[in-house]
């Protein structure tokens, strides 16, 4: 049988392009599906056709109760189509059936929860004294340029477009060049709930093609990016020269702070999900942990028991625990910062080697004794490698959690409010998580502080990123 085709979204138009791309399946190393190649023509139609729209002012100026019900038609009609995205995710991220449930139902989320803010966009009344009348609108920003990872394309996708529709925007999104196949069907929901033509258009292409281009393009009033720092920085720098808006989503290097009289077994939960979910390519990992010395022991003993019990194997497997990086080129990569861990001095207790099956399989692993000054210790890592390190007192344990770039995220496992409370004072990072990794949803804002990136995604708060505040001050003639 031969792979699915599947095409670009343009405004409203389902297109083909000469060029396709292949997406390969990570645990099996198989053809999953071909999709159409866009390149700067198609980058230039979308925002052509989203530019009219935005400017005709079709979403913004339709009833706000009216909006919220197409917003939320959307969110719908992607439940309805998760049945047939969900497979074709696990086939082209390798992630398992449960997590690519977890992303349509996110998505989802997103719809519901920015459709019952889209009637309730409202400005203020500023008092000025005697003779005047001052108000605000909140006005869309005209055309929101989003460019999507492919760690999780269909959730973070659902997390830019709901917020941007629902404050009125027309919304050119860039799709992961390894993972573009189930965000097709997020295009497909807003057709079939009547989302105008024009409001949308959903491209895959190159980043440093259609990525690039789409930046570029002067129609652009925005760009949302979620993806490496590297390519954060190489995105500011074109927004710059256009002076336009950013909202950057970019990586994390977090730590769980771990207590001595944290709960263990809520903890392994954590660890669990922490790390190996999604093979530990999220962005808000649980990449490191500081465990107090007087218990680094026996969490030690039940981290390397908790990593030899990961099963291995393709998402749509229902006893799979570990499912495969995304390409051979992130295996590469993360077997290299293992190697180079190792040559640094850290203890490797379990893993750091490829799995000998197909597909691009990296073995759970935990290294010990990973000190301030190695890689481990700074960089991401992107894939199922925890970094483990010590302290003796919670002053060193915020300092160590804080001693690197990035500030996304961070955790502190206690039984003792007080240190929980001055810990997410002293820990520099967007969202803190006591008692659990992951705590917090759609409605919760999110977003990271130093090389992490700035502006924030859900939550109320994110919707104000996709508005300007426009001031009226009236004089009034006597
Ligand atoms: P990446 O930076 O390589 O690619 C991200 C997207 O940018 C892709 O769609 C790519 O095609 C595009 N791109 C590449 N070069 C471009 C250019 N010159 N101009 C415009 N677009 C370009 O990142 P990745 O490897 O796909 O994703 C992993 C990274 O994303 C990790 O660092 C991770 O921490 C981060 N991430 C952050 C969050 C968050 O919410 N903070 C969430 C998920 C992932």
């Amino acid at each position: 049988m031969s792979a699915p085709h599947y095409l670009n979204y343009i405004a409203g138009e389902w297109v083909d392009s000469d060029e396709k791309l292949d997406v390969i399946n990570p645990a099996t190393e198989q053809l999953a599906g071909t999709i159409a190649l866009a390149g700067e023509h198609e980058v230039q139609r979308a925002v052509t056709a989203a530019r009219a729209f935005a400017d005709q002012g079709t979403l913004y100026d339709m009833r706000p109760a009216e909006r919220a019900q197409l917003i939320y038609r959307i969110a719908n009609k992607i439940r309805a189509i998760a049945e047939r995205g969900v497979p074709l995710l696990v086939a082209e991220n390798g992630k398992t059936t449960a997590e690519a449930q977890a992303e349509f139902n996110n998505a989802a989320r997103y719809f519901e929860y920015y459709a019952g803010m889209a009637d309730k966009i409202e400005g203020r009344s500023i008092p000025l004294g005697e003779g005047y009348v001052d108000f605000t609108y909140y006005e869309p920003l005209g055309v929101s340029g989003q460019i999507v990872p492919w760690n999780f394309p269909v959730d973070l996708a659902g997390r830019s477009m709901a917020p941007a529709l629902a404050a009125g925007n027309a919304v050119v999104v860039k799709s992961p060049e390894l993972t573009p196949l189930a965000m097709t069907l997020l295009a497909e929901a807003c057709d079939n709930a009547g989302l105008p033509k024009g409001a949308l258009s959903l491209l895959c292409g190159y980043g440093d093609v259609a990525g690039a281009a789409l930046v570029a393009n002067p129609g652009v009033d925005q760009i949302v990016f979620t993806g490496s720092v590297a390519t954060g920085k190489t995105i500011l720098h074109a927004a710059a020269e256009r002076a336009i808006p950013c909202v950057m989503e970019l990586g994390g290097k977090s730590a769980a702070v771990v207590f001595p009289d944290a709960d263990l077994d809520q903890l392994m939960n954590s660890v669990d999900w922490g790390i190996f979910f999604n093979s530990g390519q999220v962005c808000s990992a649980m990449s490191r942990m500081l465990v107090h010395e007087d218990i680094h022991d026996e969490v030690l003993a039940r981290v390397t028991e908790l990593a030899a019990g990961q099963v291995l194997g393709e998402g749509s497997d229902e006893s799979t625990t570990l499912t495969p990086v995304a390409s051979a080129n992130q295996r590469d990569q993360v077997l290299a910062m293992c190697a180079t861990a190792e040559q640094q001095g850290a203890h490797l207790v379990t893993g750091g080697r490829s799995a000998e099956r197909p597909g691009y399989f990296v073995e759970p692993t935990v290294f010990d004794r990973v000190l301030p000054h190695m890689n481990l210790f700074t960089d991401e890592v992107f894939g199922p490698v925890l970094a483990m390190s010590t302290f003796k007192t919670e002053a060193e344990a915020w300092q160590l959690a804080n001693a690197t770039d990035y500030g996304l995220v961070a955790g502190i496992f206690t039984n003792d409010l007080n240190i929980a409370m001055r810990g997410s004072k002293a820990l520099k990072a967007g969202q803190i998580f006591v008692n659990e990794w992951y705590a917090g949803g759609v409605e919760t804002p999110f977003g990271g502080v130093k090389l992490s990136g700035f502006g924030r995604e859900k939550g109320q708060e994110a919707l104000y990123s996709y508005v300007n505040t426009k001031n009226v001050a009236i004089r009034l003639l006597d």
